[in-house]
C-alpha cells in the first residue's frame, strides 16, 4: 500500500500540513501507511469561517432539511463503505468491528435524521416542554425555547472508533444546526480522513459546515467563545489538559467530556452456574474482553460474581478465551485482530503491570509475540484475577485499553453494588440476574454513578444489543471518571449545541415566534372548514368553532348498550351520586370524544388523510346528561414529511354550555401538504 498523504479541509480547502508531518503505521504490519500534520493551518480562520459560512447557512435551514441531509450523508457513506472496510484493516479491527465503526457511525447519521424529522418542528426554533402561565388574566406567559449555538462544535476524538466517533458527535451537531471542526486522533485518522472526503465530495454539506484537522489544534483553544463547544473523547488526562484551558473557564465554553471508565458487569447472587444468566454473562464478558480487541470505551474492565462462583467463572470463561483467534484481521476465521498502534500495545502491557501487581493473571500472556507478527501490535486477551477486590485499588482505577478485565468476588448484593460504584463513574453497567428485586436494589443504589445500566437475563438475551453498545436513541456518558458529559440520547444530544432560552411574553406574540398556536393566542376563523386545507393553506392558529349539541340520557345509554361501557358512574344514578367527584350520572369521556367528532369532522374526501392518535388527553369538567357541550378545533402545528403527507396538530377544547372546559386533547392527522 502506498503512503497516504492526508490532508486537513479548511475552509472548504484541502490543504497539506506544512512540514513536520507524522509518521502512522499499520497496526498489523507495522509499515508506515499514512503521513499527517497540521502545521501552518490558520485555525482562527478556520473557527471564522465556520461561524461566518457554515453557521449561517445551517441555521437558514430548518431541522427537517438538516435532517434529511443528515440521511444523505448516511447514504454517501454506505454507497462507498468498501473503500473504508478496506482502510479499517489497518487499524488491527477486523470486518465485524469495522462493521461497528462504519456501518454504525451511518446507522447513528440515520437515527438523528429519522428522529429529526418525527420529533423535530419543520422549522428553525425548538420549543422545550410546555407554556407556562404567569398572569391571572392569561396575557403574560412562559415558554422555554432552544436556538442553535452561534459558533462551532470542536469534536476531539479518539483513535478507537474513527468513524463512528466522529459521526455520533456531527449527527446532532448538524441537525443543531451548528459546523463543527472535526479532530480525529493520528493513530486513526485516516480513516476518519476517508470517510470525510466522501461526505465532502458527495457535495452535501453547506460550505463552512465541516472542516478537518489532522494533527494539532495548534492556537485554535485561544480562540474559542461563549458560542462554542469542546466535545472531547479521550484519555483522562488530556481532557483535563484541555477543560482547564483558561479560555474554556473564562468563556464558559460547553466541553462534554468521554474519558476513561472502569466499567463493571456484575452476575446477580441469582445467577449460579447453570443458569441462562451464568452464561450469558460468561459470552458477554468474553465478547466485550474481544471485540475492537477491547478497545472500547464501554468494555467492561471489572467482572464481579458471588465469592461461591468466581472459580466457575474463571474457568468458563479461560476456556471461551482459550478459543479466540487473533491475527491479521483479513485473515478468514480470525476473531480479534490487532490493538491500534504499537504506542498502544506499550500503554497496555504497562496497565497490565499495574494491575498485576494486585490481581494474578489467570488467563493469557500480554508479552506473547506473535510469530510472523512480530511488527503487529497484537496481544491476547489477559484475564486478572483478585480475590481481595477492596485493597486491590488498581483494579477500580487503571484502565488497561485493550483485551483485558479482571474478575472479583462479592459477599453479598450490598458488596457488589459499593465495588461497582468504586469505579467513581463509568459509562455503561451490566447485571446479569433473572431476579426484579436484584435489579431495582442495584438501580436504586448504583444508578447515580453509571451512565447507562443493561439488565441482562434470559427473556431479553437473544434481542439485546449487549453491554458495550453505545446507541444514538439513548444517552452516552457518565459521571466522574468517565468525564460527566452527555452525548446522543436522542433530541437530548442535539441540544447540547443550542441554547435554551426563557421566552416571556404575550401568547400571540411568542405564537408567532415559534410557529406554534399557544393557549391564550389569537384563533381566527373563516368560511373554509380547515379539514379542506392543505397543510401550505393552513395558518397556525386558525380555528373551527362548531355549533353545540345536547348529551342526553338516552345518548349515554344508547352508547353505554352499543360499547358495552356500563361503568356505574354513567349507569346508576345513586352509585353515580355516592361518587365525590359527580353530582349524578355523566357522559362516558368517550362519548364527548365522539360526539365531538361528529361535531368537527367535515366528512367528504380532502386534504386530511387519518386521524394518528391523540394526546394529553384531560377530561376536565363532568358533563350531565341535559348539558349541551361544542368544540373549538385549532391548528396547533404542522409538519410536512413529505411530498405525500405531512402532520397537523390540532389543540381541541370540548365546552359545556356555560363555556366551561370539559375535555382538552391534541389531536393528530395524516395530511395532504
Ligand atoms: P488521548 O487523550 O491522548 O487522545 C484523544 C484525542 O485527543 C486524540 O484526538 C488526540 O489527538 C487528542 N489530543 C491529545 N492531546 C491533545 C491536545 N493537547 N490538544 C488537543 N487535542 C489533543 O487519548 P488516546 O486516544 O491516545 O487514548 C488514550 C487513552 O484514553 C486510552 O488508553 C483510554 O484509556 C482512553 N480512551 C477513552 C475513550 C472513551 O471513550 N472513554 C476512548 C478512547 C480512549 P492525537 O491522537 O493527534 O494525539
Amino acid at each position: 500500500m502506498k503512503t497516504l498523504k492526508l490532508l486537513n479541509y479548511a475552509a472548504d480547502q484541502w490543504v497539506a500540513g506544512d512540514g513536520g508531518l507524522a509518521e502512522v503505521h499499520s497496526a498489523v504490519t507495522g509499515d508506515v501507511i499514512a503521513e499527517t500534520g497540521s502545521n501552518g493551518l490558520d485555525f482562527k480562520a478556520m473557527l471564522d469561517h465556520a461561524r461566518k459560512v457554515g453557521g449561517p447557512a445551517l441555521r437558514a435551514m430548518t431541522f427537517h432539511e438538516r435532517a434529511w441531509m443528515l440521511k444523505d450523508l448516511a447514504n454517501a457513506i454506505m454507497a462507498r463503505k468498501e473503500e473504508l472496510y478496506e482502510l479499517n484493516y489497518a487499524t488491527g479491527a477486523t470486518r465485524t468491528d469495522g462493521w461497528i465503526d462504519i456501518e454504525g457511525g451511518a446507522g447513528t447519521l440515520f437515527s438523528f435524521s429519522s428522529k429529526g424529522r418525527r420529533e423535530l418542528p419543520n422549522g428553525r426554533i425548538l420549543i422545550d416542554g410546555a407554556m407556562e402561565p404567569l398572569s391571572k388574566g392569561g396575557s403574560f406567559v412562559g415558554q422555554h425555547v432552544f436556538t442553535p449555538l452561534q459558533g462551532v462544535a470542536v469534536h476531539i476524538n479518539a483513535f478507537n472508533f474513527p468513524v463512528w466517533g466522529m459521526l455520533e458527535k456531527l449527527g446532532p451537531t448538524l441537525l443543531a444546526g451548528v459546523p463543527a471542526i472535526v479532530k480525529p486522533a493520528s493513530a486513526t485518522g485516516y480513516l476518519a480522513e476517508a470517510c470525510v472526503r466522501i461526505m465532502i465530495e458527495a457535495d452535501i454539506l453547506p460550505k463552512g459546515a465541516l472542516q478537518l484537522v489532522m494533527g494539532g489544534v495548534g492556537d485554535l483553544m485561544d480562540h474559542l467563545t461563549l458560542q462554542d463547544v469542546v466535545s472531547f473523547t479521550g484519555s483522562a488526562q488530556t481532557a483535563m489538559k484541555l477543560q482547564s484551558h483558561p479560555v474554556i473557564a473564562r468563556k464558559s465554553v460547553r466541553f462534554i467530556a468521554e474519558r476513561d471508565s472502569l466499567n463493571a458487569s456484575i452476575l446477580g447472587p441469582d445467577a449460579a452456574p447453570g443458569t441462562p444468566e451464568f452464561d450469558l454473562f460468561v459470552k458477554e464478558v468474553a465478547r466485550e474482553m474481544t471485540v475492537k480487541a477491547g478497545q472500547k470505551c464501554t468494555a467492561i474492565r471489572r467482572a464481579m460474581a458471588p465469592a461461591e462462583h468466581l472459580d466457575a467463572v474463571q474457568d468458563a470463561l479461560s476456556a471461551r478465551l482459550a478459543k479466540v483467534r487473533i491475527g491479521d484481521p483479513r485473515e478468514e476465521g480470525v476473531t480479534m485482530g490487532a490493538l491500534a498502534s504499537a504506542r498502544q500495545l506499550h500503554d497496555v502491557r504497562e496497565q497490565i503491570a499495574r494491575l498485576h501487581k494486585q490481581a494474578r493473571i489467570v488467563s493469557g500472556n500480554p508479552d506473547h509475540v506473535f510469530p510472523g507478527h512480530e511488527k503487529g501490535a497484537f496481544m491476547e486477551p489477559v484475564l486478572l484475577r483478585t480475590d481481595t477486590p477492596w485493597s486491590a485499588d488498581a483494579v477500580h482505577d487503571v484502565e488497561a485499553f485493550g483485551p483485558v478485565s479482571t474478575i472479583m468476588p462479592y459477599k453479598d448484593l450490598e458488596d457488589a453494588i459499593a465495588l461497582a460504584n468504586r469505579g467513581m463513574g463509568s459509562l455503561a453497567l451490566s447485571l446479569f440476574t433473572f431476579d426484579n428485586k436484584v435489579a431495582e436494589e442495584f438501580v436504586l443504589n448504583a444508578g447515580a454513578y453509571h451512565g447507562r445500566m443493561v439488565i441482562l437475563d434470559r427473556t431479553s438475551a437473544k434481542e439485546s444489543t449487549g453491554h458495550g453498545s453505545p446507541l444514538p436513541v439513548l444517552v452516552h456518558g457518565g459521571p466522574g471518571r468517565a468525564g460527566g458529559g452527555e452525548e446522543m440520547g436522542g433530541i437530548r444530544g442535539v441540544t447540547h449545541y443550542m441554547q435554551r432560552t426563557a421566552l416571556q411574553g404575550a401568547p400571540e406574540m411568542l405564537s408567532k415566534v415559534v410557529h406554534q398556536w399557544l393557549p391564550g393566542a389569537d384563533k381566527p376563523t373563516g368560511d373554509v372548514h380547515p379539514f379542506r386545507k392543505r397543510i401550505s393553506e393552513l395558518e397556525i392558529g386558525y380555528t373551527l368553532k362548531t355549533e353545540s349539541r345536547t348529551v342526553t340520557l338516552e345518548d349515554v345509554e344508547h352508547f353505554a348498550a352499543f360499547t358495552g361501557d356500563n361503568f356505574y358512574a354513567h349507569m346508576d344514578e345513586e352509585a353515580a351520586k355516592a361518587n365525590p367527584i359527580f353530582d349524578g350520572r355523566v357522559a362516558h369521556g368517550y362519548l364527548i370524544l365522539s360526539f365531538a367528532a361528529g361535531l368537527f369532522v367535515d366528512p367528504a374526501p380532502g386534504p386530511v388523510l387519518a386521524n394518528t392518535g391523540l394526546e394529553t388527553l384531560r377530561f376536565q369538567t363532568p358533563l350531565y346528561p341535559g348539558d349541551s357541550m361544542r368544540v373549538e378545533l385549532t391548528v396547533k402545528s404542522k409538519s410536512v414529511r413529505d411530498e405525500e403527507k405531512g402532520e397537523v396538530r390540532w389543540a381541541v377544547y370540548v365546552f359545556n354550555q356555560k363555556d366551561e372546559v370539559v375535555a382538552t386533547y391534541e389531536l393528530m392527522t395524516m395530511n395532504t401538504p
